[in-house]
């Protein structure tokens, strides 16, 4: 299997390739030359754990690039640091199936795919003479996630920008408390835009960028989408065992998570309704409810992390609706870069209207439905969730649904217990972050203040 770029001027990658370039040198995203037909697997992977179905699932995705017992050993490695048996399992709650994504180190279900990005990167890199340094900037799951996918390894090394003070604390900690010497934290003194910024004029800069193999960890990496596909097949396995479809609800910013449930039906499970559920910041809700992809400026929400107007993963689901036409698709990221608007015709969108749903909440409907959630059934959501439960309780749906709980709610406590009128009871490891060890840099907002800082820490 070769991988290909979005716009058409990549192509024939290998795996290796398409995982350590992340963004396609021709500014589009890149996407397998095809999925591999699975349905009449399914049978026999209904019995099989997590890690082994990881396996069976992304060899056929890595062609002969990682020798299968390695693959296999691979998966078990990244799940281990889990805190369920199950990696991500399920609970009944009234009568929707919540699929917990957030068991892992950093409490949300960016672990599940970081986890395992740690261990590739570690595992190329072995046959490489050069490290490689990650460039990035968060607003607070990812920098955590990614800082604990790769603490520790060798020859990769983090600098992770966050916007000073404006990260929720419990997120703060569980960066600033990794003390690994591979681990950078910039706590730039500006907001997340800034930090975001920074980074792309760094990587615009490509002098820069090869001297010191800089390289991206957010969700546009294929390796991230590919290991989000793994906990559809899982779930569906067990919620239908007869093979009737499951629909999907899923709390959506970048349209990373809902794409993994994409390539999962496409690849031939049985998969009913895909739902797109969004906070206030409705872009995607207002693509699959009109046709329009119109930017608006991001309000801040109680579900920040998917505080978004712009989905980077997006692209990747155009070029399906395009019919596979990188023309089209340059066409259309053209116009949305000069007036931020894309819109679709009326075909497109019955095209996308026949695989997709979307809804909206906005904050009250947020803490309605944490509050009733927890008053009818004793479960605690967090707000990110909670955008998904709302969905799925608007929408009618027949069959089993799934709805992916995307954070622990101790994560987000603040919110949670204004709904819920009581204080939360946070776990051991949130708790116990509060008398740990932190480092961070404070640095100005400029790119060239980031710039002197990596120039004067990398190692190696
Ligand atoms: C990242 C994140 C989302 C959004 O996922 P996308 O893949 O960007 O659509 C939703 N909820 C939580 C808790 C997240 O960390």
């Amino acid at each position: 299997m070769h991988y290909r770029s979005t716009r058409g001027e990549v192509e024939g990658l290998s795996f290796e390739d398409a995982v350590m370039m992340g963004l396609a040198e021709d500014g589009g995203l890149l996407i397998p030359d095809e999925l591999p037909e699975v349905s009449q697997e399914l049978g026999r992977w209904r019995a099989l754990g997590f890690p082994e179905l990881g396996a069976e699932i992304l060899r056929r995705f890595v062609n002969e690039e990682i020798p299968l017992p390695v693959l296999q050993e691979m998966l078990e490695r990244s799940y281990r640091s889990f805190r369920d048996p199950d990696v991500t399992p399920l609970r009944k709650v009234g009568n929707l199936h919540l699929l917990e994504l957030f068991h892992g180190p950093t409490f949300a279900f960016k672990d599940v795919a970081l986890q395992f990005l740690g261990n590739l990167f570690e595992y190329f890199l072995q046959q490489r003479q050069h490290p490689l340094r990650i460039l990035g900037a968060t607003s607070g799951d990812t920098g955590s996630a990614a800082i604990h996918g790769m603490r520790g390894r060798q020859g990769v090394e983090v600098f992770m920008l966050h916007p000073e003070g404006r990260v929720s604390p419990v997120q703060e900690r569980q960066m600033t408390t990794v003390l690994d010497s591979n681990i950078h934290n910039l706590a730039v003194t500006g907001v997340f835009d800034d930090a975001q910024s920074i980074v792309k004029a760094l990587f615009g800069d490509l002098e820069f960028k090869r001297r010191y193999h800089l390289g991206a960890v957010n969700s546009i990496n294929w390796a991230r989408v590919l290991a989000q596909i793994v906990y559809y097949f899982h779930a569906a396995l067990r919620v239908a065992p007869q093979g009737e479809p499951v629909h999907f609800v899923v709390p959506s910013g970048n349209f990373g998570n809902i794409l993994a449930g994409y390539y999962a039906k496409h690849m031939g499970l049985s998969v009913g309704r895909l739902v797109v559920a969004t906070n206030q910041n409705d872009i995607l809700h207002r693509f699959f409810s009109a046709g329009q992809y119109h930017q608006a400026s991001v309000r801040p929400t109680l579900s920040p992390s998917m505080d978004i107007q712009i989905s980077s993963n997006f692209e990747r689901y155009l070029f399906d609706l395009s019919g596979q036409q990188p023309a089209v698709v340059c066409d259309w990221m053209e116009g949305f870069r000069a007036t931020g608007k894309l819109s679709i015709d009326e075909k497109q969108l019955a095209k996308a209207q026949a695989e997709f749903d979307s809804a909206r909440a906005d904050d009250a409907a947020i803490l309605e439905t944490i509050r009733k959630t927890h008053r009818d059934h004793g479960y605690v959501l967090d707000p990110h969730t909670a955008t998904g439960v709302h969905a799925a309780r608007t929408l009618d749906l027949e069959g089993p649904v799934v709805v992916l709980a995307c954070a622990h709610p101790g994560k987000f406590s603040q919110a949670v217990e204004q709904a819920i009128g009581e204080p939360l009871s946070l776990p051991a490891e949130l708790q116990g972050l509060a008398g740990l060890e932190t480092r961070k840099h404070v640095l100005p907002a400029t790119s060239e203040a980031v710039r002197e800082f990596i120039e004067a820490h990398v190692q190696g």
